[in-house]
């Protein structure tokens, strides 16, 4: 997935929240991103700043972005170890045989900002 249809699902989930949480307007949507989905963090402010005009409420938002490793557990030895590439390979005895422990995040953790009352 590319940077702009993640921020498209962000803003999909953020008018759902908004609407539930009864906001007049969104200051801050704080999300946690997996390294696994190899984003490039500029490219995701300047579609949010881009896109967020489009949605009532969300004109004066600001994102705000934990990147989470990429950690996998090999099912082998057990190992423990963070990757930067998306080479699943333990480092220790060379199996593939691996489970992913954190890094495929996508989501949004909180949302702030005015109620309507
Ligand atoms: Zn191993």
């Amino acid at each position: 997935m590319h940077e702009g249809a993640i921020v498209q699902s962000i803003f999909d989930s953020a008018i759902e929240i908004k609407k539930k949480e009864d906001l007049k307007s969104v200051s801050v949507i704080k999300i946690i991103v997996g390294e696994y989905h190899q984003i490039v963090k500029e490219v995701m402010f300047t579609y949010y700043d881009n896109m967020k005009s489009d949605y009532s409420g969300f004109e004066n938002s600001k994102l705000d972005m934990k990147v989470v490793p990429v950690k996998i557990k090999c099912k082998s030895c057990n190992h423990i170890f963070q990757i930067n590439d998306p080479i699943l390979i333990c480092p220790k005895c060379n199996s593939f045989e691996t489970d992913f422990l954190s890094g495929k995040e996508l989501y949004i953790k909180t949302i702030s900002g005015e109620t309507n009352n």
